[in-house]
């Protein structure tokens, strides 16, 4: 977490480094003419008799340059050369060195004709010229990230910062920051190496270069702890023996437009360390997020699947309370909610139910000739005549034992009766395996006002009682 914050925080600084490069500290657009500067006759003949100009470098000064693998120069300051070469017609060659003293040394001994990016200070003017500077960057100091900011340049004292050997700069800062202890370092990745073996306390470069090396190489535990008051103006140096050739890299650096320098800067600052940076950044969080996705698309799968059991299994135990398990018909549980509504639904209009209860005649032979299984048959075979006989709006229900109850929506006593009748008549005439066929008793009776269910009921009990005590088989009104 700490890591990426810091690598976010990094990413942040080299992205405002670079906008500043771009946008305030390059030349002005103002400066650059509308046309192509032109070489002289002079210049011409100068450059078709010396051939390649010889150019030195610092090796390891990424983003500003380097030499690579294969000893191609390469980074901002190529760039810029390809862009010369193109527009006016030079040639390069370059030098190797192995660090940028040699390099000072190479140019001053005349062994090169021209540094890419050097700085224009005056102890250099007895053998070099410089055209203005087509780059522009505060110099800062990279501390361990450990170590406090720093609010003031007097609060380094005199611990050791690392300084570039032969880099310009050094004569001035020390005269600006007479305390400041600077010793030499080879290159940008030395003197960092250096502050995070705690050898030296800081080190002190181009801003550009600083956060470039911090983050290609991940050191996560390095800061930009002070930016200098100083600007690290770059152009490009040449020899003074031959004074033609300043002119030349004048008119070669002005042929360079500000846009072209904004897209050269940006490309090595933006794109080569965004992509480094974001990309495993953004590979790592696509990564999660699709294992999250999948985890919650798999749980959300297995929790429809469980639902819908769920749904299923509650729906069965739904069915199951309201059933009778032995005939399938309704039970007491679900009729009695039905009363109510019949009672309720009654209150309101003229029309109104009645109630037909019944129980078959001399069950209990049929249990003691036969056995229970054969009597449980019966009660089946019954329940099934009875559904086959009656309305499909009435309700049945098995109200217990071997008694069943007929609810008929909007039917008065009489209509009842003949309900009542005609199931009787049905279940008389049905034979059954075994038992052989029975008869059943009913009581009848509708609703009169003010009924409760409960009084209904006793009513139908009643007639039922008669029923059969009046020889059974028949149905009696109450
Ligand atoms: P009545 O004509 O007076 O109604 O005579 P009955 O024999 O039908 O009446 P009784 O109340 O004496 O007996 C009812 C019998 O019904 C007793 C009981 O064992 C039997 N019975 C009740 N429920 C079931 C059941 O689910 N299965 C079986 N096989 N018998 C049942
Ligand atoms: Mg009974
Ligand atoms: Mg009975």
């Amino acid at each position: 977490m700490v890591a990426t914050s810091r690598l976010v925080l990094f990413g942040l600084l080299l992205i405002s480094i670079g906008w500043g490069a771009l946008a305030g500290n390059s030349p002005s657009p103002v400066e650059k003419p509308a046309t192509l500067p032109m070489l002289t006759a002079e210049e011409r003949a100068y450059l078709a008799h010396k051939g390649p100009l010889r150019f030195c470098v610092q090796p390891d000064w990424l983003p500003f340059q380097r030499i690579n693998e294969l000893g191609k120069h390469e980074g901002i300051a190529e760039d810029m050369l390809q862009l010369m070469s193109n527009r006016l017609g030079l040639t390069f060659e370059l030098l190797p060195t192995k660090d940028w003293a040699e390099s000072v040394a190479a140019i001053r001994a005349r062994r090169c004709d021209i540094l890419p990016l050097g700085m224009d200070v005056p102890s250099r003017h007895d053998l070099l010229n410089f055209t203005r500077p087509y780059v522009s960057e505060p110099l800062g100091v990279a501390t361990l990230s450990s170590e406090p900011d720093l609010q003031q340049a007097v609060d380094i004292g005199n611990r050791r910062l690392g300084l570039i050997k032969g880099f310009a700069p050094k004569k001035i800062l020390q005269e600006m920051y007479p305390f400041m202890k600077i010793v030499d370092v080879e290159s940008t990745l030395e003197g960092l190496r250096k502050v995070q073996s705690g050898e030296n306390y800081g080190y002190i470069d181009n801003l550009l270069s600083l956060s470039y090396t911090v983050q290609k190489m991940g050191m996560l535990d390095l800061k930009t702890s002070y930016t200098l008051n100083f600007t690290h103006d770059l152009g490009v140096v040449s020899r003074n023996d031959e004074p033609l050739l300043g002119s030349i890299m004048q008119k070669a650096t002005d042929s360079i437009t500000y846009k072209e320098n904004r897209a050269i800067v940006g490309r090595w600052v933006s794109v080569k360390i965004e992509s480094k940076f974001n990309y495993s950044l953004f590979w790592k969080i696509g990564i999660a997020a699709t294992l999250a996705l999948v985890v919650v698309i798999a749980w959300n799968r297995h929790l429809a699947t469980l639902n819908r059991k769920l749904d299923l299994a509650y729906k069965e135990v739904e069915r199951l309370s309201v059933t009778d398990p032995l005939t399938g018909l309704l039970n007491r549980l679900h009729l009695d909610a039905a009363l109510d509504q019949e009672l309720a639904r009654c209150e309101r209009q003229q029309r109104c139910f009645s109630l037909i209860l019944l129980d078959i005649d001399k069950f209990k032979n049929v249990n003691d000739r036969f056995g229970h299984l054969v009597g449980d048959s019966v009660l089946v075979e019954v329940a099934r005549v009875l559904t086959n006989n009656m309305r499909r709006i009435d309700l049945l229900a098995r109200w217990g034992g071997e008694e069943f109850l007929v609810v008929c929506t909007d039917t008065n006593a009489e209509e009842a009766a003949v309900v009542a009748e005609k199931l009787r008549a049905a279940i008389a005439a049905n034979d059954i395996a075994v038992a052989g066929a029975q008869t059943a008793s009913f009581g009848v009776t509708s609703y009169q006002p003010n009924d409760t269910i409960k009084v209904m009921m006793g009513r139908a009990d009643a007639a039922l009682y008669k029923a059969k005590e009046a020889g059974r088989n028949r149905f009696v009104i109450a």
